[in-house]
């Protein structure tokens, strides 16, 4: 095999997702069927590459100092959503029901692996901490490490008397409890709230 066509299955390699096999399927799809498309995507990678950076504020991926969802006066600024990355507040976003202000943490915490408060930018996090913010809901992922970052933020936020909340996990909608794993029931049962009738019958 040509040295550059084993240097681009490494390239592909590295990003995550794709494994030794779709590296190689999409190597030799561009190369053989796909050049333009192959250049156009080299297009885009150097573009947004340049030109995208973090929002100074929240450090969500924008091509402006400060993102559009900062900017927005309309978005209520003593509501503050804690996420570890820009895909997360995407995904918050489709929902169409959070009308706050996000902070993306850009990775969790894992003592494990290294990464501690300053590598998920806490002084930033803790700088946004003012007597604005009425409440702080953290929406990192429920693994061990999303828990134990949801742990250290709950203390941080605490100590200033803000209101800290975290995000329900649980039985998925259409999920059934037979097929639900004891964890995900377990948590589910914990974070139980009141149901209220919405109209007499
Ligand atoms: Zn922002």
């Amino acid at each position: 095999m040509a040295d550059s066509i084993k240097n681009l299955i490494d390239k592909f390699r590295s990003l995550p997702g794709i494994g030794p096999k779709s590296a190689q399927r999409l190597a030799y799809h561009i190369l053989d069927k796909a050049r333009n498309d192959g250049l156009n995507l080299a297009e885009a990678l150097q573009h947004s590459i340049t030109n995208v950076g973090h929002c100074k504020i929240c450090r969500l991926l924008c091509e402006t100092e400060i993102c559009q969802i900062c900017a927005n006066p309309k978005r209520n600024s003593a509501l503050l959503c804690v996420v570890e990355t820009p895909a997360d507040v995407v995904a918050i976003e489709q929902t169409n029901s959070y009308r706050g202000r996000y902070f993306v943490l850009g990775g969790r915490l894992s003592p494990l692996d290294g990464i501690g408060p300053n590598e998920i930018g806490i002084e930033n996090l803790r700088a946004l901490l003012t007597n604005n913010i009425e409440e702080v809901i953290i929406a990192t992922n429920p693994t061990t490490e999303g828990e134990i970052t949801a742990e250290y933020l709950a203390l941080e936020i605490d100590k200033r008397n803000i209101k800290c909340s975290r995000i329900a996990h649980g039985i998925p909608m259409g999920g059934e409890l037979e097929y639900t794993d004891s964890n995900t029931l377990e948590r589910a049962f914990n974070d139980r709230r009141i149901l209220v009738a919405k109209q007499s019958l």
